[in-house]
């Protein structure tokens, strides 16, 4: 990934521009003062000595640029007594003739010095921007990968990773359960910290301060141990291990804190997200619950009611009520109890299809499906003019017919639910790139904006008048639909009315 590779660089950057061993300083240094003096051994027969005091400055500005301010202090002090060696007379003695030479001797000390010393401030506020623009290109990287990440485990290996890239050391977040360190819990199964260590994470998340290796507390732990506060409370521990050598450096320690923040704070925004989602989840099914309890208690209640009214009249009253009466009182307790029977089948289908139920597919050609459904519903059409328009080269459906017929008959019923009895149903079918599109179109009052996705959850009823289902019928074509791994979609029709469109893709039988 290319951010980790920043982060990689980013991190070298973070111990400053790279300066070469000690060994290899003085041996520059070396051949620096080397290189002067025999420029100056050349110049020597055209030159008058302070002259040659600039060759010896230039060898001295060279090391300070190249090495460390010790390395250079000393060039300066090898340098004068080079000069005063090869360059003043009497040469190849450091004897002075004049007073004079030491007034030079002093100026090219200073100046060798004043040089040493700027130089290693400049080299050192180079090191620390460049260590800033590394930590702050590691922090913005972090922020980047958490921003996506929603499970707090996620959050912690990513970060523990991240950190430990960018600060050189190896790195492992603790999360707390109820106050208490799980020590399950960890960014990383690998376990670089020594279970005797638990302790000092454990301290540290009491006390909020950092123990471990090179701090007074624990400190014959191997790894260190960082609080992460978070905006609220502690959102865990950070264990890391140096990568090379015994103990963290400071620059690498401070890093680690500010990673250690940043992380906290990405902890508990993934708490607080989890919290608000499980909130929801909740109150949803609350509402599902009282939905279910308000069907189950009026959809179910009322054709009871209906039914045992018409049964106790019957009993009570039956020799004196004449014979109309009686017919009308049965065949309400047969619609009743018809209607009773469509609710309880909707709510096993639904609970059926919920639960996973196994998909029986074959081949089939669409038309027989819904012509099986048109039948079934005949008694609720009613002698209603319903127009098929289903194409005889339609590629066969590889699906469940029972399922499908139940969508296509659920369609066809609403479509006469909720339209005036004379009004045409529309059935058509055509292939449409992959897939089979099957739509019933109706002339009825359409769906209001703002319900067509509403009308496919469960127990939603819309407000047109007269709904007298529990609002499972679509529900069950929703799920029906997603099974066969298509879709459903409601919308209104140009000239008044609503479409349900099914799209299901085209599958090979297996
Ligand atoms: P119900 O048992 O209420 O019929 P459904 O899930 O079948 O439940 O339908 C949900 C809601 O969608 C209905 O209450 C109704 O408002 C609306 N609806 C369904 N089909 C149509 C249609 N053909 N025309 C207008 N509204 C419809």
């Amino acid at each position: 990934m290319s951010g980790e590779s920043e982060i990689s660089t980013g991190a070298r950057e973070l111990s400053a521009v790279p300066t070469p061993g000690r060994a290899r300083q003085a041996g520059f240094a070396a051949a620096a003062l080397a290189a002067a003096t025999a420029a100056a051994l050349l110049l020597r027969p055209h030159a008058t000595p302070p002259d040659l005091v600039a060759v010896y400055l230039l060898a001295v500005l060279a090391v300070a640029v190249r090495c460390e301010r010790p390395v250079s202090v000393v060039t300066s002090f090898v340098s004068v007594a080079a000069f005063d060696f090869f360059c003043v007379p009497p040469y190849l003695t450091l004897r002075i003739s004049q007073y004079g030479d030491l007034i030079t001797f002093a100026g090219m000390l200073a100046v060798s010095l004043v040089i040493s010393a700027q130089t290693a401030r400049i080299r050192a506020q180079a090191d620390e921007a460049a260590a800033r623009e590394a930590q702050t290109a590691a922090l913005y990287q972090l922020a980047r990968l958490l921003a996506g990440q929603t499970r707090t485990f996620d959050v912690i290996r990513t970060a523990a990773d991240l950190a430990g890239k960018a600060a050189r050391a190896r790195v492992v977040i603790f999360v707390p359960e109820e106050g208490a360190i799980d020590f399950g819990r960890r960014s990383s199964e690998w376990l670089p910290v020594p279970k005797a260590e638990e302790k000092a994470a454990q301290w540290v998340l009491d006390r909020a301060r950092n123990a471990g290796r090179g701090t007074p507390q624990f400190a014959d732990s191997a790894a260190v141990y960082i609080p992460m506060k978070g905006a609220r409370e502690m959102a865990g521990v950070m264990a890391a291990l140096p990568e090379e050598g015994d103990v963290l450096a400071d620059a690498q320690v401070a890093m680690l804190e500010l990673f250690a923040t940043q992380i906290a704070l990405a902890i508990e925004r993934t708490q607080s997200q989890n919290a608000a989602e499980s909130a929801r989840i909740r109150m949803q099914t609350e509402q599902m619950r009282s939905s279910l309890l308000s069907a189950v208690s009026h959809d179910l209640r009322t054709p009871l009611a209906s039914i045992t009214g018409a049964a106790s009249t019957l009993r009570q009253q039956g020799d004196r009520l004449d014979l109309r009466t009686r017919q009308d009182l049965l065949e309400s307790i047969a619609e009743e109890a018809e209607r009773l029977g469509r609710i309880v089948g909707n709510l096993l289908d639904m609970t059926r299809l919920e639960s996973g139920v196994e998909l029986r597919r074959e081949l089939y050609p669409l038309e027989e499906i819904v012509g099986a459904a048109l039948q079934r519903m005949d008694a609720q059409l009613a002698g209603r003019k319903v127009i098929t328009a289903i194409p005889e080269e339609l590629p066969l459906v590889f699906a469940d017919d029972v399922l499908l017929g139940q969508l296509v008959g659920n369609l066809i019923e609403n479509a006469a639910k909720y339209t005036p009895s004379g009004a045409e149903i529309e059935v058509a079918a055509e292939a449409h790139e992959g897939c089979v599109m099957l739509e019933v179109r109706d002339r009825g009052p359409g769906i209001p904006d703002g319900e067509q996705d509403r009308i496919f959850e469960k127990f939603y009823r819309g407000r047109s008048a007269g709904s007298r289902g529990a609002g499972l019928g679509l529900a069950i074509c929703r799920a029906i639909a997603e099974a066969h791994r298509g879709s459903i979609k409601a919308f209104n029709r140009q000239g008044g009315g609503a479409v349900f469109r099914v799209v299901l893709p085209l599958e090979k039988a297996q």
